[in-house]
């Protein structure tokens, strides 16, 4: 899968990003292996996975302090969260004593559905971006009109999260369509059962260091370092394509 062949290169006036399909198809096998989430437990445990990429590796666009805080220092506050949610769940159940059960709840989407987005959130960047795989421009076109509209969905939608969330383009299985979703905070994921393959993180968090009150320049940043590839892989994981 390697040397992806450049074709329909059209540059986006209205996101600042490139529409590029890549020829090839992405096979499921290989795909999965390189989604990276299902080796992230260890003895039952969730563990922190590892940057894709050195910390400067996404520079200037994203730098080395702002990815290194978010990573090291709010990624794991998640899983550390998520862990503790769980090891609590389990005395409730072993004592019978459901009192906390709502808030052992909440927090468990809370720190759970953070865990899973900031993991996609890494593999959704890589060094240069990427180009769009034929399978993943193939089901754009279908889904969202075209491929270059879908980009800009996934942009405006980014930019125009209420507050703290995600811009999220997933999958849906029932009817077999790509969304383009805002997720609000990260724990109510709007359509369930939808898979996310691309996710950009505009808490403030992850942008506020560099970017400070300017959304829109740090989603004009993601989309150029967005990893079409990977969300491509996610999709032939699924079985979609
Ligand atoms: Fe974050």
């Amino acid at each position: 899968m390697n040397g992806l062949d450049r074709r329909d290169a059209l540059k986006l006036a209205a996101t600042g990003a490139a529409f590029v399909v890549a020829g090839g198809m992405v096979g499921p096998r290989r795909a999965a292996a390189k989604t990276g989430v299902s080796a992230a437990v260890k003895d039952g445990a969730y563990v922190l996975p590892p940057l894709p990429y050195d910390a400067k590796a996404l520079e200037p666009a994203y730098d080395a302090r702002t990815l290194t805080i978010h990573h090291d220092k709010h990624h794991a506050g998640y899983v550390r969260g998520l862990n503790a949610t769980l090891t609590k769940l389990a005395a409730a159940r072993r004592s019978g004593n459901f009192a906390a059960i709502k808030s052992l709840s909440r927090a468990l989407a809370f720190h759970g559905s953070g865990h899973v987005l900031h993991t996609l959130f890494w593999n959704s960047m890589k060094p240069g971006g990427s180009e769009v795989p034929a399978a993943l421009a193939g089901l754009m076109k279908a889904s969202l009109g075209s491929g270059e509209a879908g980009l800009a969905q996934v942009s405006a939608a980014t930019k125009k999260v209420e507050g703290s969330g995600w811009g999220v383009l997933a999958y849906e299985p029932i009817g077999k369509k790509l969304l383009v979703l805002q997720a609000e905070k990260h724990q109510n994921l709007a359509v369930w059962g939808a898979v996310p393959l691309l996710v950009c993180d505009v808490w403030e968090h992850a942008y506020y260091l560099q970017y400070q009150n300017r959304r829109a320049d740090w989603v004009a940043a993601f989309m150029k370092l967005a990893n079409w590839e990977f969300a491509a892989a996610r999709l032939a994981a699924v079985g979609a394509t």
